[in-house]
Order: structure tokens, then sequence, then C-alpha cells
């Protein structure tokens, strides 16, 4: 049966990045030639930073040049010190962060489920030094945020949020002691600031890019400050910044892809929907379905394989999904508290991190953006199925 499928001509890859008509591209580089102005806050710059404010429904942004700046830039504005408890399955920007700002990341176990953080096991981590939760809203799952915001609350601690993968999600939620109706809210307007990357390898991109999210309109002049080498103005500069502006070409990039996002994110709906027509109810297949109060992101599509009950491993599948030039990619794994600068830590130790180390070892992301046809998925789970 296996020999029968023929391998694809040319490479599958996890994503492509959302690419707009190159002649709308174009048109709007016109504006940005013509205008003479390439950088610090221009036209392109403001238009930007007003439409993810609108798009992520949220009440104050700042754009930056990458998401990682970004979040180094979010720990200098909170004035984090000493310990920030965080997650070991995410990207290795978000634990890489905590160390460019003189902090230790201490690693938290994920729940089995939604693959973030998990809530029950923060509270053991606190120690007098700690001074915020980093967590990261994985695969564009949001994390409990209701249940971080507690913990925070009770322990003084800042809450700052890694939604790389969560452009665009948004929550229902219930707000117990008025009786207003549930109402959605964006993914950005949790905890204290929040990071969005806008890599070329995200749902929306400029190529290269990011923006934080806050609540509190204090802190956008704060942040934009900080982000422009602290100059106030011609005669001070006032603290010690960076330079983590978006430039107007990548502003110019982001506005024509966001008006791609919408289609986009529909057709990666029905890529999902024939994912989920395949391998649900697969022994030794899962995949974590999103709840109803959930408006995904449609960032990836990821699968846990367990070996016992499916038969191959995640490494087997990985690499047997090559001879058919599917290329899938090991998401998370190296698990980040594996890596050498963070494996002496205490709570690095695998025995801390049980789940963590589980998932890790059967993570697997599948192919999964809009130019990806149905008849490939069909026949990337066939593969997958006749793999067994
Ligand atoms: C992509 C990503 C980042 C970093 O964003 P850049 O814009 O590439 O700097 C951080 N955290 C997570 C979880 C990511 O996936």
């Amino acid at each position: 049966m296996t020999q029968t499928i023929r391998p694809f001509k040319k490479p599958i890859y996890v994503t492509r990045p959302l690419l707009p008509d190159l002649d709308v591209f174009k048109r709007q580089l016109e504006h940005v030639w013509e205008s003479q102005w390439l950088t610090n806050n221009g036209h392109q710059h403001q238009l930007l930073e007003q439409r993810i404010v609108e798009t992520l429904r949220v009440p104050h942004a700042s754009l930056f040049n990458n998401g990682t700046i970004a979040l180094i830039t979010a720990c200098q504005a909170l004035g984090l010190t000493g310990e920030v408890i965080t997650t070991p399955f995410t990207f290795a920007a978000t634990p890489h962060v905590l160390a460019w700002n003189n902090l230790t990341p201490v690693f938290c176990d994920i729940d089995p489920v939604t693959m973030n953080i998990d809530p029950s096991k923060i509270e053991a981590l606190i120690t007098p030094r700690t001074s915020a939760i980093l967590a990261v809203h994985v695969f564009g799952h949001p994390c409990d945020v209701a249940a971080i915001e507690t913990i925070a609350h009770r322990h003084k601690l800042k809450v700052i949020y890694d939604a790389a993968h969560a452009f665009g999600a948004e929550l229902t939620v219930t707000d117990e002691t008025s009786k207003k109706l549930p109402t959605k809210k964006g993914i950005g307007t949790f905890g204290d600031i929040t990071m969005f990357s806008f890599h070329a390898t995200k749902l929306f991109h400029s190529g290269e890019g990011g923006a934080l999210t806050f609540n509190d309109p204090n802190l956008k002049p704060y942040i934009d400050l900080l982000k422009n080498f602290g100059i106030k103005n011609e005669d001070e500069v006032i603290l010690p910044g960076i330079n983590g502006k978006m430039n107007e070409i990548q502003a110019a990039l982001g506005l024509v892809v966001l008006d791609e996002v919408q289609a986009e994110r529909r057709r990666r709906q029905k890529i999902l929907a024939r994912y989920h027509h395949w391998l649900t109810g697969v022994p030794g297949i899962e995949f974590t379905k999103v709840p109803s109060s959930v408006t995904p992101s449609y960032q990836y599509f990821v699968i846990r394989i367990n070996k016992q009950k499916f038969g191959k491993s995640r490494d087997e599948v990985h690499s047997e999904f090559k001879n058919y030039n599917i290329i899938t990619r090991k998401y998370f794994y190296p698990l980040c508290s594996q890596y050498d600068c963070y494996r002496d830590l205490p709570s690095a130790s695998p025995a801390q991190l049980p789940v963590a180390n589980t998932i890790g070892q059967q993570v697997l992301s599948m192919p999964f953006y809009g130019g990806l046809s149905l008849k490939s998925v069909d026949k990337i789970c066939q593969i997958l199925l006749n793999l067994r």
C-alpha cells in the first residue's frame, strides 16, 4: 500500500509566508518613496499601528522591528528583577529575552491538553525574588488567563504574554460580578503586556516585525521612548533605550498583508477541518481541539504521536515523512530547559517537568498554510496512516 503513494515533487514545508500581490505592494511602496521617509514613526508606521489596535481589539499598541526586541522591551518597561516563571515549551526567544534582561528563567511544567504553562504548578515556584510570570499562548491556544491573573494578583507579580502564535485570537469571557452577557476580548488585552511577532513565518507578518499591546495608557509613551534610544526630544536623552523601531518598508508590507489575513484564515480553517476529518479518533494521534470560548488564530496545526498506541514514534514519523518530501518540524523540541545555557538551572531538571518532557517527544508540526491544497492534505494524511 505504502509504495503506491509517490513523494511530492517539491518539498512541502510546515508553512509558507503570506505573499500579497507584488503590484499592490509596489503601490504601497510608492507612498514611501514619495514621502522620502524610511523610518522613525513615519506615515506607514502610524497607519499600521492604528490598524493593529483595531484588528487585535486592544486599547494600545506599539510596533517593533521584531518580536524578540519587543519582548526585551516589555521586561524593561515593567522593571522586572530577579526570577521570572515561564514555560520550557516555547521558542528559544522566550527564555533568551529573560537572559538578556539579567533575569533568571524559572521553568514551570505545562498543561497536558493546552500545552501552555500549568497554573496549578506556578505557586510552588514563587520565591521572594520572583517578579513576573511570562506565559506563552502556544500554537495560538490561549493560556488559562483567569487562573494566572488570580495568582499574579495574590503575589503582586507582573504578567507578560508571548502571543507570537496568537495573532487575532479572541476569548469569550463572562464577568461573573456584573450580569453582563459574555463578551469577546482580544488576546492582547490580558496581563500587563502582550507581545505579538510579525515574523515571516507567522500568520500575519511584515517580513520581520512585532508589537506590544497593553491596557495601561501610561505605558505607551514609556515604551515608545524605550524603543527609540530613550530620546525624549532634541535636547534630552532620559534613559538607556534600544533601537526597536519598525521601519516604513516593514510597515508598508504589514499593511498589505493585513488585507489578506481574513482570506488566509478562511483557507486555513478548511485545511484544519480536513486534517480533523482524517485524524480524529486515530489511536495514538492527538491534537488540541479549540474550545468554543476561543476564536483561534490558525497559526499552526500540531499533532502528538503516542508511540505505544500509534506504532511509530514522532521521530520515526518525522524522518519517514522526509522520504515523501514532507518536511515537518518537531516544535517544540528540544525544550528550552534542555538547552546548554539553561539545563543546569534547578527548575530545568526533567524530573520537575514531566509533562513538558513527554510532550516534547511527541509533538509534530504539520504543513499548514493557505496555499496547501486539500488534495495535498489528503495525501499527507494517507501517508501518515500508512506508516502504522
Ligand atoms: C516567533 C516567536 C518569537 C520571536 O519573534 P520574532 O519576531 O521572530 O523575534 C517569540 N516567541 C515565540 C513563541 C515565537 O514563535
